[in-house]
């Protein structure tokens, strides 16, 4: 992981590239993109202040500030995805995931965090629990279930999850 490296003009927010830039998140906020692993050992970026440097410094605050906007609109879970990944987690909790895919992608999403979740797991089509049949389904509890497994729920359940 640590032998992959995107300058600047190649970072477009792809779900690998911010997994692989969240840890430098508080130095990029200073202007500093990480080095090129070739020449990150003889310099030290933080002496670096060469009028060249600008543009970067610059890219690298936008990067920043646009990685913290997006991390916001995911409140919790961002907090999860970006500590899970600083922490060096092998595998991300299913929140951090999904506000990593939330964050992830060229253009900033406009539809809310809340909302995109609840459209792909509207749209999730997987094996319901009950029948096994391969379809749409919805997560009820630990389940995911299809309209009709749904539907045979007992009432009580069904007001608890509304998902159709
Ligand atoms: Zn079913």
């Amino acid at each position: 992981m640590s032998e992959q490296y995107w300058s600047p003009r190649d970072f477009h927010f792809t779900s690998e590239q911010i997994l692989w830039i969240l840890p430098h998140l508080k130095e990029l906020k200073v202007g500093l993109y990480p080095p090129e692993p070739s020449s990150g050992y003889t310099e030290n970026p933080i002496n670096k202040k060469q009028p060249t440097s600008h543009a970067p410094y610059e890219t690298a605050c936008q990067i920043a500030a646009e990685i913290e906007v997006r991390l916001k609109r995911t409140g919790l879970a961002g907090e999860l995805l970006y500590a899970q990944v600083c922490a060096e987690f092998l595998e991300l909790s299913y929140e951090a995931k999904q506000a990593l895919y939330y964050i992830s992608g060229w253009k900033r999403k406009r539809i809310s965090f809340v909302d995109w979740k609840r459209k792909r797991r509207s749209r999730l089509v997987t094996q319901c629990s009950k029948c096994k049949e391969k379809t749409e389904t919805h997560k009820v509890r630990d389940f995911r279930l299809c309209k009709k497994c749904w539907q045979k729920l007992p009432d009580p359940m069904k007001a608890q999850y509304p998902v159709w």
